[in-house]
């Protein structure tokens, strides 16, 4: 669940606490949610021990220094997160993170101890022009050049179209699939076969209860980045139940 730029620090704790409630019987799901920085002392605090993690939406890639209103991975780590959001297509089109950019917050979030979330996706634009493939292979291989296998194979991939974020509109089950089979492939001629087997790829773009299920259904859709209906613990439970019905 990334919660973006929404949530003071009570209303953070208190949806954190129905969500990690709600969330109980579905442990054989990982759940990770996002909050504000400003949150994440006291909703890490809230969660531990309830099995739910807690993701960065963003860091700098540097450790520490002279870098005004930033934070690194290794303080995120300390704040109690196990896992980084890198790449979203907002800090990509709205902040100019460049390939670069994700690419050395990928490595800093792994230097840090924290798995990376990495969000790779084509704008509408890219898509009718045919250039949708091209586009997340360029960023999913730059994202991760100069990785062992075996963190490669431990992150977490976001296949998130930048035109079904937060607009309503889903990638059909069909495209996203057919998007990510090929980022599994990619993955399977560079990597030895564990690699593409492990790795989780997740569907982000207006995931929600009524959609969830068929999305997660295919076969190479392992999960969902789940933005708006994070915000209430209705829909963020009732896309877990729709999940795991079987
Ligand atoms: C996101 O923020 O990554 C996202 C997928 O948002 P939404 O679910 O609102 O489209």
């Amino acid at each position: 669940g990334n919660w973006k730029m929404n949530l003071g620090i009570k209303d953070s704790v208190e949806l954190a606490e129905k969500i990690s409630r709600g969330s109980a019987p579905f442990r054989t799901v990982d759940v990770a949610l996002a909050p504000t920085l400003l949150a994440l002392s006291q909703v890490s605090s809230a969660l531990q021990d309830s099995g739910v993690h807690i993701a960065s939406q963003n860091h700098h890639p540097f450790d520490a220094g002279a870098f005004t209103g930033a934070v690194s991975a290794s303080m995120l780590k300390e704040a109690g997160c196990a896992y980084a959001i890198v790449g979203h297509s907002e800090r990509r089109t709205l902040f100019g993170e460049t390939l670069m950019d994700v690419h050395n917050k990928v490595q800093s979030a792994f230097n840090a101890g924290l798995l990376p979330i990495l969000c790779i996706g084509e704008t509408l634009e890219q898509r009718e022009q045919g250039q949708a493939k091209s586009v997340v292979q360029e960023q999913l291989l730059s994202a991760i050049e100069g990785l062992s296998a075996a963190q490669v194979a431990a992150i977490t991939i976001a296949y998130e179209p930048v035109w079904a974020i937060g607009t309503g509109k889903t990638a059909t089950p069909a495209e996203a699939q057919t998007m990510h089979a090929f980022i599994r492939s990619l993955l399977h001629v560079r990597y030895p076969s564990f690699v593409s087997d492990d790795v989780r790829i997740q569907y982000g773009g207006s995931v929600k209860p009524q959609n969830a299920k068929e999305l997660l259904s295919q076969p190479d859709i392992d999960g969902a980045l789940v933005g708006g209906a994070s915000l209430t613990a209705t829909a963020f439970i009732g896309i877990l139940t729709a999940i795991t019905q079987g």
